[in-house]
């Protein structure tokens, strides 16, 4: 069983197996027309409950081989040009081979001792991140596990930060399209119900500064606290910028944090053409930059910045077995100075192979381009009488919905644009989410795979199109 342990005397062993997994992927990759085969979760369970993981199977090559029943075959594929659904990129090459690298070599980023140049590399590519934000000399940050974590830690900052301890009369202010991961943050951070103050957006879904101050100064009046305000910079529906100068302006005037949800628009802070869009996103006090999405990394892959480098101290917490207090005396970098994570994956290794390959402007213009697929797919969508279209897109989503020409009432539109999807993700021809915009089922295309086409889109639409009308053609049927 040691043969199986990588180490000097194993080299071989890794490079045949590792090669092999790779070259069965590469396979796969090669051979795979469509995002997803259908298949149903009640098909899909018998054949990992039949596993037996108590008997092992006589090698790498046989696992491989059932790896193909219990996950290749069905799994679902981000670089399909039509997987079209959530925030999931296909993976830029450079950062998978970082991704392997990380694996193998299994550096931990809590401690220098667990690392070295490992630390110094993230800590490059966080300076990198902030100067690209423009966040100042004094700024800051750390990787994190994803987007939802970023916030978590920058909600926790903000909380230390806030001028009562007093948890019950915090608020923090959110637009009605912020993610959910805030309200969640506001729960974890033991914030009342009502912590999280729903501030409502504009026709282009971006948040009304205007509903903000009024918003704010309810909140003084009351006596209560405004803790934080959360710009998203990106919605995850609409792809919406909420307008960071004038946010900015609202929580210099309050005194209170400002936190820059950029989680999908991240991506900006690299593209060629539309960085001016986060304009303003260097008076935040935290941002959450998530390359997994708009950098094209693979999972996972995401920072939290800071403008002032000192507030991250509100993560610090000492160990005598990990970072004694005399560490800092010392000067050693120690990560998980600022981590709410100890042990923690090298994931800044993809990013850095990523840049040191294709270059910032290579990454930006892969999102460009997403970006100018939505804006063609929008004319495609505005243009055509069988769907309505919500916004214009800023980033690169879509939100929509099929309607029929006669008038059958709303109720059962969506119910047909729910039979779609579903449909469409069964037949594994395409996968595309779905939203509701004010109570109503909407569908929605996220555009992250510069391969994708206006064909492609044309293409779904017209197959979405033919499974919401069946459905209604059924139904009406029925009714009669
Ligand atoms: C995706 C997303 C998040 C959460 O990020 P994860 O990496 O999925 O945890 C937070 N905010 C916004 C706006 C997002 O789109």
């Amino acid at each position: 069983m040691r043969s199986h342990l990588l180490n000097d005397t194993t080299a071989e062993h890794y490079r045949r197996s590792v090669t092999e997994g790779v070259e069965r992927v590469a396979a796969k990759l090669a051979s795979t027309r469509r995002p997803f085969t259908g298949v149903t979760p009640d098909r899909l369970a018998p054949v990992i409950a039949a596993v037996d993981l108590d008997t092992p199977l006589a090698d790498a090559s046989a696992a491989l081989d059932e790896l193909e029943d219990v996950y290749l075959r069905d799994a679902v594929y981000f670089h399909s040009p039509r997987y079209l659904a959530h925030l999931n990129c296909p993976v830029v090459i450079p950062a998978v081979l970082g991704e392997a690298v990380l694996s193998a070599v299994n550096s931990s980023l809590d401690t220098w001792d667990q690392s070295a140049g490992g630390t110094l590399i993230e800590r490059k590519l966080i300076d990198w991140t902030c100067a690209r934000a423009g966040l100042g000399p004094a700024a800051d940050g750390v990787f994190t596990s994803g987007g939802s974590q970023s916030n978590l830690q920058a909600l926790l900052l903000a909380r230390q930060e806030a001028k009562t301890t007093d948890l019950s009369k915090l608020r923090i202010f959110a637009s009605e399209c912020s993610h959910f991961s805030v309200q969640k943050s506001a729960s974890l951070l033991g914030l009342g119900p009502e912590a999280v103050v729903s501030v409502p957006v504009d026709r282009a879904k971006r948040m009304q500064t205007v509903a903000l101050e009024a918003e704010l100064m309810g909140c003084v009046s009351e006596g209560l606290v405004p803790m934080a305000i959360v710009a998203t910079a990106g919605t995850t529906d609409f792809g919406s910028i909420d307008p960071l100068p004038g946010i900015a302006a609202l929580a210099r005037q309050y005194e209170t944090w400002m936190h820059v949800d950029a989680a999908y628009g991240c991506g900006l802070l690299v593209s060629p053409t539309r960085r001016h869009l986060l304009d303003g996103i260097e008076l935040a006090d935290s941002v959450t930059v998530d390359y997994h999405k708009s950098f094209f990394q693979p999972v996972s892959s995401s920072s939290l910045l800071v403008r002032d480098a000192a507030t991250l101290r509100h993560a610090t917490y000492h160990a005598e077995y990990l970072n004694p207090r005399r560490t800092i005396e010392e000067k050693i970098p120690n990560q998980v100075d600022k981590s709410l994570q100890t042990t923690r994956r090298f994931d800044a290794l993809k990013l850095w192979m990523t840049l040191r390959v294709m270059g910032a402007d290579g990454v930006g213009g892969l999102f460009d381009e997403v970006c100018d697929l939505a804006a063609a797919g929008w004319e495609l969508l505005a243009a055509d009488p069988r769907y309505d279209v919500v916004v214009q897109p800023q980033l690169s989503t879509l939100v929509y919905r099929w309607v029929p020409e006669a008038d059958t009432g709303p109720d059962l539109v969506d119910r047909a644009n729910l039979h779609a999807r579903k449909a469409l993700f069964a037949s594994g021809e395409a996968v595309v989410a779905g939203t509701k915009v004010a109570g109503r089922q909407y569908l929605k295309f996220t555009l992250l795979n510069p391969e994708t086409t206006t064909a492609d889109i044309a293409a779904v639409l017209d197959l979405i199109a033919g499974h919401a009308e069946q459905f209604l053609g059924e139904n009406l049927v029925h009714a009669s």
